[in-house]
């Protein structure tokens, strides 16, 4: 058996093209959905994840904004800049790149976004909704492995599904969303005991770790779902995701490849959550 690696280049070429449909449909309502993107210091990998946020933003027919601050930035003025944004009625939903320097608070800095803007989904108000199901904006890259499973036709509802990360971004919002969709949901951590014995139990296996190739087959049941959230420089500069991509191939059932899937559908729900913060928006006023 060798595993059909998901197509995401496909699944996301798809979902883009009926987002730009329906940020055209609002423009001719005279709302077009804006995003802006705040950025502090010189990480040259977020740099890079910036970029290609506000390409794939105008691509789809959005208004981008980008503030690109220089790493000596004071936290109050970050704040500020938050506060103009939060007021800007052509700016529907705000983003601001982690990792921030050290002298400027994650905590604070998420807490200023509008909670209607906050289109990561790291305000606690919309932390909080999400656990309780109640409505609002999706976490970009737990509801994008969502939205992957469910293109390719995997059955969530009732499989056993294994988490392995618990960051406030990833692990935890994808187990909550798993549970959501009816899976029986394990979370393994850097803590977990004997984790190839609970991973190998997994019908749907997400990977989350931040440690390139860590996941092989011995990690794996026959037949299971594998998706690779990690993205891992290489000392060679090629990019790897958490999963030994080659070694899992005769093993898993589905795999997703890293570059190329996990990455792009995050940025997919990016620019769903901010057409859906502007139709909100352009609905309150109407
Ligand atoms: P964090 O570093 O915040 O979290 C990593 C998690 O992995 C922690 O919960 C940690 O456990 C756990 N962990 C670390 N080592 C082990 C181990 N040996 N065994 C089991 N669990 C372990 O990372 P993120 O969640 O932010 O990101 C994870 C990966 O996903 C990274 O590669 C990141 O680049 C990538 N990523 C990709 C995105 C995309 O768009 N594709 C978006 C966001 C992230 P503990 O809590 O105990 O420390």
């Amino acid at each position: 058996m060798s595993a059909q690696i998901i197509n995401g280049k496909e699944i996301v070429s798809s979902y883009r093209a009926d987002i730009k449909q329906q940020v055209e449909q609002l423009k001719q309502q005279g709302v077009q959905p804006g995003l802006a993107v705040v950025i502090v210091g010189d990480d040259p990998a977020s740099h890079v994840y910036v970029r290609n946020k506000a390409k794939a933003c105008e691509e789809a027919g959005m208004h981008s904004e980008v503030y690109k601050l220089p790493e000596q930035t004071p936290e109050a003025d970050v704040l500020d800049l938050i506060s103009k944004l939060n007021g800007d009625q052509a700016i529907h939903g705000i983003l601001v790149q982690s990792p921030l320097p050290g002298h400027i608070s994650e905590e604070r800095v998420v807490e200023a976004i509008a909670v209607e803007k906050d289109v990561d989904c790291f305000h606690p108000v919309n932390v909080g909704n999400l656990m309780i199901g109640k409505e609002g904006p999706a976490p970009c890259t737990p509801a994008g492995v969502i939205e992957i499973l469910k293109k390719v036709g995997v059955e969530i509802a009732g499989k056993h599904a294994v988490v392995i990360g618990r960051s406030n971004i990833v692990g935890k919002p994808m187990a909550i969303l798993l549970l959501r969709e009816n899976a029986t949901v394990t979370v393994c951590h850097s803590r977990t005991k004997n984790m190839e014995e609970i991973t190998r139990q997994a019908d749907i296996l997400i990977a989350a770790v931040g440690k390139a190739k860590m996941i092989n087959r011995s990690h794996i049941k026959p037949g299971a779902v594998v998706v690779d959230v990690g993205i891992n420089r290489l000392d060679t500069g090629k990019l790897a995701g958490d999963v030994d991509f080659d070694d899992v191939l005769e093993t898993a059932s589905y795999v997703t490849p890293v570059p190329g899937c996990v990455g792009p559908m995050t940025i997919t729900i990016l620019l769903r959550n901010t057409l859906e913060a502007a139709q909100c928006a352009a609905s309150a006023t109407s």
